[in-house]
Formats: C-alpha cells, sequence, structure tokens
C-alpha cells in the first residue's frame, strides 16, 4: 500500500513544487541525487571514476508538454556530452524519452533522440534510454530499434517486473542492442506485470541468463545481493569474463556493495541523476524502500 501511495505522489506536478521548493526537502534529496546543477554531478563521477566505478549521468526531468522544453532537453544532453569529453570522464549518460518529448509525438522525439545519439558517437560515448511506465514501452523499444539500426551508440533498459520483457529482449537482441537489466521501478496493472518480489526475481534471473550469454555487452542494474550472485555464478559457469558485462547501481544505494563489486574485480557503473526535476525520481526511491520514508521525515523535521 505504502508502495502505491508514494508511487501515485510522485505523479503530483502540485505535490513536486511543493516539496522542491524547501531548503529541508532539497538538502535530504542529496541521499539518492547528486545536486541541482551539472558541476555537482560531474564532480560525482569523477569520484566513482576515482573508485575504479564507471558513471552514467541522468539530467533529471520527464513528460515535458512542449517542444521548446524538449529541445532545451536534447541541448543539455548535447552539452553534457562535450563536458564529458573536455573532462575526459569515463561516463556515458541516461536519458527518458519523455523528457525528450514523447508525449508530443514519436517521430519528433526520435529526431531529437538521433541528434544526441549522434553527439555521443561522435564522442565514441554511449546513450542509455531508461524505461519508464508500461504506456510508454512499446514506443521505447520501437524508437530504440530504429535509432539503433543507424546508430551502435544507443542501448535501452528492460524491466523484469513486465511480463513482455522476453519478446522485448529478443526483438532488441536482433538488432544487437545493448540492454540494462532492472527490476522496474514503477506501478503496473497485475494483467502486464509480476506483482511478487518472488516472480520478479525468477524473471529477473531467467532474463539475465539470456542476455549475458548473447555477445553483446550488457548492464545488469542490481543493489539485490542473490541477483548480484546469481549473475557473477551464472558468468562463471558460463566461462563469460568479468570485463563481458557489468553491473550498475544507482547513486546513494548500497555504496558498501558497490565497493565490494569492484574489488572483487567486476565492471560497475554508477547511475547518477542530479537537476531540479528531482521528485519523481526521489519518490520511487522512496517507494521502493519503506525505510527510507522514515528516514526522509527525520530529516524533514530535523532544521
Ligand atoms: C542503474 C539503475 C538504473 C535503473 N533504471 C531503471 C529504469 O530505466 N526503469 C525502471 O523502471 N527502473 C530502473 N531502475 C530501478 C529498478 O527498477 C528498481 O526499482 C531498483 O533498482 C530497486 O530494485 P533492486 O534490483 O535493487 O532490488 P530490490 O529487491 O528492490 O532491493 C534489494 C535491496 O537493495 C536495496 N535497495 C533497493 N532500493 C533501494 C532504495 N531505494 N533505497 C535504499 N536501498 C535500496 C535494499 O537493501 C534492498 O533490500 C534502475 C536501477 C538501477 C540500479
Amino acid at each position: 500500500m505504502m508502495r502505491t501511495l508514494l508511487l501515485r505522489m510522485s505523479e503530483s506536478p502540485r505535490l513536486a513544487r511543493w516539496v522542491t521548493g524547501t531548503a529541508a526537502t532539497r538538502r535530504m534529496s542529496r541521499r539518492f541525487v547528486a545536486g541541482e546543477g551539472l558541476d555537482e554531478a560531474i564532480e560525482a563521477a569523477r569520484e566513482c571514476n576515482r573508485a575504479g566505478m564507471s558513471a552514467s549521468l541522468d539530467h533529471l526531468g520527464e513528460n515535458v508538454s512542449s517542444e521548446a522544453d524538449a529541445r532545451r532537453a536534447r541541448d543539455i544532453y548535447l552539452n553534457i556530452f562535450d563536458r564529458i569529453a573536455r573532462e575526459k570522464l569515463d561516463a556515458n549518460v541516461s536519458l527518458k524519452l519523455t523528457q525528450l518529448g514523447l508525449d508530443l509525438g514519436d517521430d519528433f522525439c526520435r529526431s531529437l533522440l538521433e541528434s544526441v545519439v549522434q553527439r555521443a558517437a561522435g564522442h565514441g560515448n554511449f546513450v542509455r534510454i531508461d524505461m519508464e511506465g508500461s504506456p510508454y514501452a512499446q514506443r521505447t523499444v520501437e524508437i530504440t530499434r530504429r535509432v539503433r539500426a543507424q546508430n551502435q551508440a544507443v542501448g535501452t533498459v528492460i524491466q523484469a517486473y513486465m511480463r513482455r520483457s522476453e519478446g522485448d529482449i529478443r526483438s532488441l537482441l536482433a538488432v544487437g542492442c545493448r540492454i540494462r537489466l532492472c527490476k522496474g521501478a514503477y506501478k503496473e496493472p497485475p494483467e502486464i506485470a509480476f506483482e511478487k518480489k518472488s516472480e520478479v526475481d525468477a524473471n529477473f534471473l531467467a532474463l539475465m541468463k539470456i542476455l549475458l550469454p548473447s555477445g553483446v555487452y550488457h548492464g545488469i542494474a542490481t543493489h539485490d545481493p542473490q541477483m548480484i550472485e546469481a549473475t557473477k555464478e551464472f558468468a562463471a559457469r558460463q566461462n563469460i569474463g568479468k570485463d563481458q558485462f557489468e553491473f550498475q547501481m544507482l547513486y546513494g544505494i548500497r555504496t558498501d556493495l558497490q565497493e565490494q563489486i569492484v574489488r572483487e574485480g567486476y565492471r560497475m557503473r554508477i547511475y547518477i541523476p542530479y537537476g531540479r526535476d528531482w521528485f519523481p525520481y526521489f519518490m520511487r526511491r522512496l517507494a521502493e524502500r519503506p525505510a527510507n520514508v522514515a528516514f526522509f521525515l527525520r530529516h524533514l523535521f530535523r532544521r
């Protein structure tokens, strides 16, 4: 119930305006968000690199409602790629298609994405398209496939809680697409998504076993020690090298486990979100773990 409530709240623009407008909550968001400006995200990425980890920068924002806002988001991403190159960082970029105007039309959104992917390719870099809620799943897969057919510098995300995911993986692998596998962070109806943790975990492992032997470089994105151990064991059994895939985790979550995995010789990429529109992202992180709500309330009332 708590998860459902928090995910509903994450979609309220009014609540977002109220919460992001106060200094106490802005400070609190730093638990999961690097800061409001690119400089802070760059510094966080540099720290990851020093610790032997790669990064993926996400300029927070989703569901823009005007073409001008979508173009602004595109320009921000073009600039991020230039900056990563100038700073010689080991970092790529994660973005959401609704930030590039998916609600305004597929062709419009794809044309903006193409320019970001071209810029990434020009720097020898890579764009990861995050997977959003189920109303966007089919279009995200289709747009990724079309852009991937022209340019290899793009990949997307598959959510293990979605019943359709195996089919999506197979269609994306058919065009050699790199995939990030995660459990899934949105509220979805049971007809299309597994609800029980045991079912999501079982599908995560089944999908991981399709991805790893595919010969394409994928990301296994989870903080769940059981998923991580099972991935390591499967890779070792199949003679899949530690450099043939990467683990991925979110900024600020299980840093102890992040470091341990690096010490064991695996690749680790940290997803670093930054920007002013941190509210929906922050609420999804609260929804994932009820203990985070207690943390939020303690900080809210401590001034
Ligand atoms: C790099 C990366 C990119 C992602 N991209 C997407 C995406 O594009 N689309 C999408 O729908 N989802 C995305 N997610 C979120 C993902 O779907 C899950 O919601 C999230 O990772 C929690 O699932 P879990 O695999 O960590 O396992 P869980 O079973 O949820 O958690 C396992 C353990 O991890 C720790 N943990 C997990 N979440 C938190 C938290 N918020 N705070 C503190 N501890 C926590 C706890 O110790 C928990 O017991 C991404 C996740 C990662 C790591």
